[in-house]
């Protein structure tokens, strides 16, 4: 429990100004910064009452810039949310509804696509593989820095620091400084990592774009589990690692600003900071994010800083992250497209007229599209908050900011407003909700014939019960995350026993299926792990992913043509389920299918430039192949964009060894086992030539 964690209310903070008006345009032709902070809970920020200590850069900000002492998610997971920002739209007209299934089309409008057509280079630089260009956000941006490093097979968990992600930042955004008298040297500035090969032309003939405004958006990831922040925050927050990440964050954003400021680069820059989502820390039962929707994780801090154009205050009337970019548009004067934000600016410098909260949509479906369990839709509006669900709630968060007291039952005429009002959106929606990569007949038909029979579009409707209300259901997710906490402590017996008794006791909990089987493979019980997922394929608990990892690990137990007729139909129906397509390119390698093999891959690195192990399985194609050439410039390409992959190690120090450069070589192999102690080929590959030395 944190107790030095002050609780939300908007009053009680002394006095405050409301600002000052601002002026359509008034920031027009400035720069603009864009900082998202994954999993920053509001009441974790100082500005927001936190006494914790930890966020010193964004308090400054706030006390400079304008303060939303309000502000709402409508959906607390990251490529979801990030959506909203980019979009101004709730996710049931961005149609990214999760996290991993779902893509954004890159149809509809985006700040980056706005700022672009204004006149501004654009830049993203994010810090997880959840944000991956494969998910479409790269929309409307010149240069897309997805680079990750780590080689987990969890992807969910690849990430970079926030260090690393601003470093990159800090370098595009070097070659057009503001000011070309100042000190700002591009190349100095460098981040380390772009020296090697550049996986994107971030390189710029400095001509061309000096004077020209710059958009950049940099995601630091680091308040996301794992909570390990680095030294001197671990020591620092030692009882509270999420909050150490918080200050590592904060101070890494802290250097970074400062550098540009140095450099003249935040001489006219708008900088906008917000979250993504908050984190649940254990309240409701809920450990991090994604199942509820209560205000531990659906509040987030919003703050903008200009200096001399934007006045400093605080705003009181409510704002949503669909807002964020109808504003950052209407204050650089850039015409914005039709959304379901509205720009702020009219909201600072006057008391908040009555009535005038539009309410905030929001809604956390990962349960229901994952488990099948019952979906969560609600509204917040004038500090009532409604969550539609078969067990209803309603809360006055006035009176009760930490959401104890269900009102639905004694109050429920005080959440008809609010009913209403949802109704209106559902009915907006037209559609219920889209199952991610929805199997169409020839998949399915083919799946059928190999006995499984799959969930997802050919589920069929259901009524939701109080059984499957995720507040009945949330010792699932308690489990789920123990079993993922004892596979971390290495302990994979408990982790197994747990995901057991989980698939006893709800046997339709696809991911704990998945999960067990990956539990079960690591163990080195890949034949176990098959049989379990097989089984609950022809039980009818398959879900894309599930199926996916099965197709994977056919592979890997040596069952070429089932993993390949499982992987087939699933990469035929969504093309873009870029994990399919990689997965199965493997098959293709093991099955001596190389050019089916090099097909797919490269049809994961047109859409995904920067996925480094795919990449890397490039390289190891061609090296057995015997196409050295391409296998160097593959693999080069796998290291240049992650330092950390074993594989692609190994490979490179297969291939100087054909070329005689045995030192080379040698030293190619002790880094992938330094990163992998047990890289059985590497120690091989390694032995060998010590042998022929000696
Ligand atoms: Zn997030």
């Amino acid at each position: 429990m944190l107790l030095l964690v002050v609780a939300l209310s908007s009053c009680g903070r002394g006095s405050r100004s409301a600002g000052a008006p601002i002026a359509a345009a008034a920031l027009r032709g400035a720069n603009v910064l864009l900082v998202t902070i994954d999993t920053l809970r509001a009441d974790h920020v100082g500005a927001y009452g936190s006494a914790l200590g930890a966020t010193p850069t964004i308090d400054r900000l706030a006390r400079e810039g304008l303060r939303f002492d309000v502000a709402y998610a409508h959906v607390p997971l990251t490529l979801p949310s990030h959506a909203t920002i980019m979009t101004g739209l709730y996710p049931f007209a961005n149609g990214v509804r999760d996290n991993g299934s779902f893509r954004f089309d890159g149809v509809k409008p985006t700040l980056a696509g706005e700022l672009k057509r204004a006149g501004y280079r654009t830049g993203a630089f994010v810090g997880a593989f959840v944000l991956d260009a494969r998910f479409g956000l790269n929309a409307g941006f010149d240069v897309y820095d997805d680079r990750v490093q780590g080689a987990s097979a969890n992807l969910d968990i690849v990430q970079r620091t926030a260090e690393a992600v601003l470093a990159a930042a800090y370098a595009w955004i070097a070659q057009s400084a503001m000011n070309p008298q100042s000190a700002m040297n591009p190349q100095s500035a460098m981040n380390p990592q772009s020296t090697i090969p550049n996986p994107q032309p971030i390189r710029t003939p400095q001509s061309a774009i000096r004077n020209v405004p710059w958009f950049a958006w940099v995601h630091l990831y680091d308040p996301h589990e794992p909570y390990t922040p680095p030294e001197p925050f671990a020591a620092r927050y030692a009882a509270d690692p999420y909050s150490g990440e918080i200050a590592y964050a904060d101070a890494a954003l802290g250097s970074f600003l400062d550098r540009l400021k140095t450099a003249g680069a935040l001489d006219r820059t708008l900088v906008v900071i917000a979250s993504d989502h908050g984190e649940s820390l254990g309240e409701h039962g809920e450990r991090t994010h994604g199942l509820f929707a209560y205000e531990s994780t659906l509040r987030v801090p919003l703050v903008v800083w200009a200096p001399g154009v934007v006045a400093p205050g605080v705003v009181s009337s409510p704002a949503r992250l669909v807002d964020v970019a109808p504003t950052m548009l209407d204050l650089v004067g850039a015409p914005a497209a039709a959304a379901d934000g509205r720009s702020l600016r009219p909201l600072v410098g006057g008391d908040p007229a009555p009535d005038s909260d539009p309410g905030s949509y929001f809604e956390a479906l990962n349960a229901n599209l994952t488990r099948n369990w019952a979906p969560l839709e609600g509204i917040v509006r004038n500090r009532v908050k409604l969550v539609d669900l078969p067990i209803p709630e309603l809360y006055d968060l006035d009176a009760d900011p930490h959401e104890t007291k269900n009102l639905y039952a004694s109050q429920r005429d005080r959440g008809r407003d609010l009913e209403a009002r949802l109704d209106r959106l559902d009915a907006a929606r037209a559609q219920p909700v889209p199952r991610p990569g929805p199997l169409d007949g020839d998949a399915d038909a083919r799946l059928r014939s190999l006995g499984y029979v799959v969930g997802g579009a050919t589920r069929p409707a259901r009524a939701f019960t109080a059984a499957d209300d995720p507040k009945r259901l949330v010792h699932l997710n308690t489990m789920l995350d123990d079993a993922a906490g004892a596979l971390a402590r290495g302990d994979a017996t408990a982790a197994a026993a747990t995901l057991e008794a989980a698939i006893r006791e709800r046997p339709d909990l696809t991911i704990a299926y998945d999960r067990l089987a990956f539990v079960l493979r690591g163990a080195g019980h890949i034949g176990d792990a098959v049989a379990l997922l097989d089984r609950a394929a022809r039980g009818g608990h398959a879900d894309r992913a599930l199926l996916r990892s099965l197709g994977a690990m056919l592979r890997d137990a040596g069952e070429l043509a089932r993993s390949i007729a499982v992987l087939e139909p699933l990469a035929k129906e969504d093309p873009g389920d870029l994990q399919t397509l990689d997965a199965l390119g493997q098959a293709y390698v093991r099955a001596h299918r190389p050019r089916d093999a090099e097909a797919m891959f490269r049809r994961v690195l047109a859409a995904s430039p920067n996925a480094s192990a795919t990449w890397n399985n490039l390289g190891s194609l061609y090296l057995g192949e015997n196409r050295p050439a391409e296998a160097f410039d593959a693999l080069t390409m796998a290291v240049a964009i992650n330092p950390d992959l074993p594989g692609a190690h190994n490979g490179l120090g297969v291939v100087y060894a054909r070329r005689g450069e045995l030192a080379r070589a040698e030293a190619e192999w002790r880094r992938a086992l330094a990163l992998r102690p047990d890289d059985a080929d590497a120690r091989a590959n390694l032995e060998q030539v010590q042998r022929r030395e000696r």
